[in-house]
């Protein structure tokens, strides 16, 4: 079943969570172990995020390096095949424009296709760690909205060098995403808001959140789209605080605020153990008032919580 049919079928707030393929040369043990942790909640579906290659410098001793491509976390279209497998799960994956070609795009989509994949998250993804800013590959897509249009395309039987598909398959569904406290790059919301317009205007059934800690964020940025014409659900995306660190890395890596009176919390913590129970206690209070407004579902981003999303669904679901 489709995500957006998935949603809609719920009566009370979907659970559903985000987890990244295991990094190159580890098993895929861990990622069983984070599902088996979250399964009695009853996931409506789980995302796989997409990895693009980066350049990597090799110390080869006397001054010299040797620069290299690497892609740290391959295995999307896999991970998602083999949770598929294994839970019955519908499954997620994340489909980027950074990093990826218009021809290599085409085969990720044959290969979903032939797994019987065909829910994805389009996004134009990360920029490349060596970048001051995103440069798609030469033949690729600057934005997401462009990378629907192949897909959209693909969906009416077309490949990208405009011959026909002949088998008919189930096409794809898609979400895009969305960021209640701005993408880091509009130059306000406005024209944020007028770009997420669009990707609904080109097929995107839902969007998923950046994360967040502050929910007036997630209600206003709502209410703002709802004004500007975007009808489609919007699901919160949520990530309970784990460790002092966060303080600082969440506002640098996912460009949001902490709230004033989380942060008041956390410095009181001694340790990392008791800034998690406040993140979690955090998390509860968070879900339990997005539940009681009505979201269609909560999506959580497991990466390195899922026993502090265990906690938080516990409360919840
Ligand atoms: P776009 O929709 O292309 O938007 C990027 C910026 O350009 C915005 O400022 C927007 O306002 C503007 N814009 C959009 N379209 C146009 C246009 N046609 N012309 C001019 N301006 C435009 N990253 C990964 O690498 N892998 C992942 O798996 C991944 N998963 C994510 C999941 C979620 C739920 C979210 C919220 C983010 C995820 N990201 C992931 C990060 C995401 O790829 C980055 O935030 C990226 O910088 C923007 O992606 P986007 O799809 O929103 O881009």
């Amino acid at each position: 079943m489709r995500v957006i049919d998935l949603i809609h079928k719920n009566k009370k707030t979907a659970f559903s969570f985000e987890i990244l393929p295991p990094l190159k040369g580890t098993g895929i043990e861990k990622l069983y172990q984070t599902v088996d942790t979250l399964r009695e909640f009853d996931p409506q579906y789980i995302n796989i995020t997409t990895h693009r290659s980066e350049y990597v410098y090799k110390d080869l001793g006397s001054g010299m390096f040797q620069r290299y491509r690497l892609r740290r976390r391959p295995g999307t279209v896999a991970v998602a095949a083999a949770i598929q497998n294994k839970y019955g799960i519908t499954v997620v994956p994340h489909i980027l424009c950074s990093g990826f070609t218009r021809e290599e795009t085409e085969y990720v989509l044959l290969d979903l296709q032939f797994l019987n994949i065909t829910d994805l998250l389009v996004l134009r993804g990360d920029k490349a760690r060596h970048e001051a800013s995103f440069i798609p590959e030469t033949d690729g897509y600057r934005h997401a909205i462009e990378l629907q249009g192949q897909i959209n395309d693909f969906n009416r039987g077309i490949f990208v060098d405009g011959s026909e598909i002949k088998a008919t398959n189930t096409p794809f569904s898609y979400g895009v995403a969305c960021y209640p406290e701005k993408h880091e790059e509009a130059p306000n919301m406005e024209a944020d808001l007028h770009w997420l317009r669009r990707k609904v205007e080109a097929g995107a059934e839902y969007a998923v959140t950046q994360l967040f800690y502050d929910n007036r964020k997630y209600f206003r940025f709502v209410e703002m789209a709802r004004e500007a014409g975007i009808d489609i659900p919007i699901i919160p995306g949520i990530k309970p605080f784990k460790k002092l660190s966060q303080l600082n890395t969440i506002p640098k890596t996912f460009k949001v605020d902490l709230p004033e009176e989380l942060v008041a919390e956390v410095v009181k913590c001694k340790d990392d153990e008791a800034a998690r129970q406040v993140g979690v206690e955090w998390c509860v209070r968070q879900c339990r008032e997005l539940t009681r407004s009505g979201v269609p579902s909560i999506h959580f981003y497991s990466v390195g919580a899922a026993d502090s999303i265990r906690e938080v669904a516990k409360a919840i679901y």
